[in-house]
């Protein structure tokens, strides 16, 4: 299993006890763990992944360490990254990644984001400055929106320090660029500079709450769009100067200027979309969220075949808001971690093997 090392995208599976509503419709249960291995059997089929949680797995408390504390030990060594939640609306993926709108407390992957990255920040800080920055984003049929818009209007005088940044209130469409040195940048989106792990949640919370309410019981937006929590972590390593006699001696520290950011993505529901009528704005939506995630099946496919990375080809990120936006952080030195959302309930049973089978393909 170790030799899948090298490679730059993982994949992981959850799947999710039967929840009450399940359970009161009488559903049982269809996915199952082989005892001792990370493989997924659903019907007939049966599949191998990097990781697999819950339902006999290993406990969906491991998910962290194994799959997403790496990629933020790479943040601090200038690697981007990206974490993506892929599944069926329902299958886990908000409470997968915490960016639901939660009054009481906040669990998930991107909470323990928040706190290890803290920990670490509070035991490097006597030799490095750090700068953190979040924006908070979501994709909706091809359009960006910016989800901190409101949090940034009583924040704006706080950009001060901001190494290089600026920080625009998020009025003007999005736009997604790039720069000559390849990398990828929101031109538009608010970035919150925050300095404490309360700022942090903060922003999460808002803009969750912000991403809810933008959604109606009629058309539930937010399983059609993406959501992108995103936490730039800027170092700059404090100047040691050594004293020796009259001379002083700049002590080489290597690079003095890190930058890196880590995407943390709940993606679109993955459920084909279903004609409504003739309801075709609906049908549109449906389009669009497909071709996300039909170009990031197809970028993470191509990055993760390292034949076809040998011989060169082409990776589409282009195909897509979604995948133009992540190109900086999939592949090349990046890390990637898909975990694949699924519920192990029988009437979900052809969702989840096609949940599978996409999973399957990112390996
Ligand atoms: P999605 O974001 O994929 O649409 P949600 O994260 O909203 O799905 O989950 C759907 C329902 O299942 C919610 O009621 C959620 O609380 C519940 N749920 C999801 N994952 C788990 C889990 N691991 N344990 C218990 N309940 C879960
Ligand atoms: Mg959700």
């Amino acid at each position: 299993m170790e030799t899948s090392d090298n490679c730059s995208v993982k994949v992981a599976v959850h799947i999710r006890p039967l929840i009450a509503d399940e359970r009161v419709q009488g559903c049982k249960e269809c996915v199952a763990v082989t005892p001792g291995k990370t493989q997924v059997q659903i019907g007939l089929h049966s599949f191998t992944f990097d990781h697999v949680y819950g339902n006999g797995g290993s406990p969906s408390s491991a998910m962290f360490e194994e799959c997403v504390a790496p990629l933020v030990d790479g943040l601090f060594q200038g690697y981007n990254a990206t974490v993506l939640a892929y599944g069926q609306t329902g299958s886990g993926k908000t409470f997968t990644m915490g960016t639901g709108y939660n009054d009481n407390c906040q669990t998930g992957l991107i909470p323990e984001v928040m706190s290890a990255l803290f920990n670490r920040i509070e035991t490097l800080k006597h030799q490095t400055e750090f700068q953190l920055h979040v924006s908070y984003i979501e994709i909706l049929k091809e359009e960006v929106r910016d989800l901190l818009d409101s949090v940034s209007m009583g924040k704006s005088d706080t950009s001060n320090g901001h190494y290089g940044k600026v920080t625009v209130p998020g009025r003007q469409p999005i736009q997604i660029r790039e720069t000559s040195n390849g990398v990828i940048t929101l031109a538009g989106s608010t970035e919150v500079p925050v300095t404490t792990i309360e700022e942090m949640a903060s922003c999460l919370e808002q803009g969750s709450l912000t991403r809810a309410t933008g959604s109606t019981n009629m058309n539930n937006q937010s399983s059609r769009s993406h959501a992108i929590f995103t936490i730039t972590l800027e170092q700059m390593r404090k100047h040691h100067s050594v004293s020796l006699g009259n001379d002083t001696l700049d002590e080489d520290m290597g690079e003095e200027y890190l930058s890196a950011k880590l995407h943390l993505v709940d993606l679109a529901g993955s459920e084909r979309a279903k004609r409504t009528g003739s309801d075709g704005l609906r049908l549109k939506e449906g389009i669009h969220i497909n071709k996300g995630l039909l170009a990031l099946g197809n970028v993470i496919s191509a990055l993760g075949d390292d034949k076809k990375r040998k011989e060169g080809v082409h990776v589409p990120y282009r195909d897509s808001k979604l995948t133009r936006l992540l190109q900086d952080s999939l592949g090349g030195n990046s890390k990637t971690v898909m975990i694949a959302c699924v519920s192990p309930a029988d009437v979900n049973g052809e969702e989840s093997l096609n949940t599978l089978k996409y999973a399957n393909r990112a390996r």
